[in-house]
């Protein structure tokens, strides 16, 4: 036999002798350990009343489209799905694995994500500050050690983190160190490239700064959603108009509306859900249809009122056809069709809605 072989031989024993009895009962032990760890930290939103509720992804949003988050209106189609999506599959395929890997003793775990929740006080009330965490490493006793923030991108590499990243983070760094004074964990901005899954992180340690800032911007959060004027229109960036599904009310479209309040749901406009539209109804006893939404959802015009359609020929007033019409196209008066005219129907305005 020659060398080589019987050093492969060899190799091949000593693995074989790793594959033990003892060695999986360990291994096991362990891998149960840690997915118990990782697993924990999925909780359920507890709701409570105390006051108002900030939560650190929203903070830095548009005012406008946080008052209407807050006043529930009805969202003007479906959410991207796919990239929260995404979002999550690259967090537990990817980030929580590597960072497992990463930890080679058993003082240090990988933690799914942590709820945080801490009432902000102050002579004007109370807010609470509520989110959940991206992965964190804790230790043994569940304490928070390394919180990030995953974000993946589509674009190159950033040299820095973004300053919404930076603020996120800091909202979930203050929060702990309040809650527990021993805790002093520090934060890393992980962007994954979603079309090649290449990762760059950036630490961030906690900044007294920024979190007083976070203080700040909770309490002016409870004073925005506790008004029932409609805030001021104040995106940072302009994409935040381009995925904002309330983007017509506010008058960021072509479609001609804008500063609507938070109640009622737009004419002609086709996109809103079933379920938005349900929705709003129930929390709404005042919010009739539009015959738009009750030519698409009939079973909910059947316990709801339509405000309808009118002929500004013979002043009829529909609000249900046989759809005769192409979507997007006004109707036409039937009456006036009898009678040998083509009458397209006035829809309701947003006020009679
Ligand atoms: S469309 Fe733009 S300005 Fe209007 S609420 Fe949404 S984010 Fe704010
Ligand atoms: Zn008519």
């Amino acid at each position: 036999m020659n060398d080589g072989l019987a050093n492969a031989e060899h190799e091949t024993a000593e693995l074989i002798d790793e594959i033990n009895e003892t060695a999986f009962e360990r291994w096991y032990e362990r891998r149960r350990r840690r997915l118990r760890i990782r697993d924990r930290g999925s909780l359920s939103r507890e709701d409570t009343d105390a006051g108002a509720t900030a939560w650190p992804s929203a903070l830095w949003k548009c005012t406008r489209r946080r008052y209407y988050d807050e006043h529930d209106a009805p969202k003007e189609g479906r959410l991207p799905r796919g990239r929260f999506w995404v979002g999550r599959q690259v967090e537990t395929e990817l980030v929580i694995p590597f960072l497992d890997s990463r930890l080679e003793d058993d003082s240090h775990y990988v933690q799914g994500s942590v709820w945080v929740e801490i009432p902000l006080e102050d002579e004007g009330g109370t807010v609470t500050l509520r989110g959940c965490t991206d992965p964190c490493i804790v230790d043994a006793n569940g304490n928070p050690l390394l919180v990030t923030e995953v974000k993946t991108c589509d674009p190159p590499h950033r040299d820095a983190p973004a300053d919404h990243h930076i603020r996120q983070l800091q909202a979930y760094l203050g929060a702990f160190r309040e809650l527990d004074q021993t805790s002093e964990p520090t934060g890393v901005v992980l962007y994954v490239d979603r079309r090649d899954f290449t990762l760059r992180s950036f630490e961030v340690p906690f900044d007294p700064t920024i979190w007083k800032e976070v203080r700040c911007q909770a309490r002016e959060h409870r004073d925005i959603v506790g008004s029932d004027q409609l805030p001021p229109a104040n995106p940072e960036y302009d994409w935040e108009c381009d995925v904002c599904p309330y983007r017509h009310r506010c008058g960021e479209s072509t479609m001609p509306f804008a500063d609507r309040p938070e109640k009622g749901f737009l004419p002609l406009l086709e996109t809103y859900t079933r379920s938005a539209v349900r929705e709003h109804l129930a929390a709404h006893s005042t919010v009739d249809l539009t015959p738009t939404l009750a030519d698409r959802f009939p079973e909910l015009a059947e316990h709801a009122t339509v405000v309808p359609w009118t002929c500004g020929r013979c002043a009829a007033a529909i609000s249900s056809f046989d759809r005769t019409y192409h979507p997007g196209d006004r109707p036409l008066c039937p009456h006036c069709a009898e009678a040998g005219s083509i009458v397209e129907l006035t829809p309701p305005t947003l006020d009679e809605n």
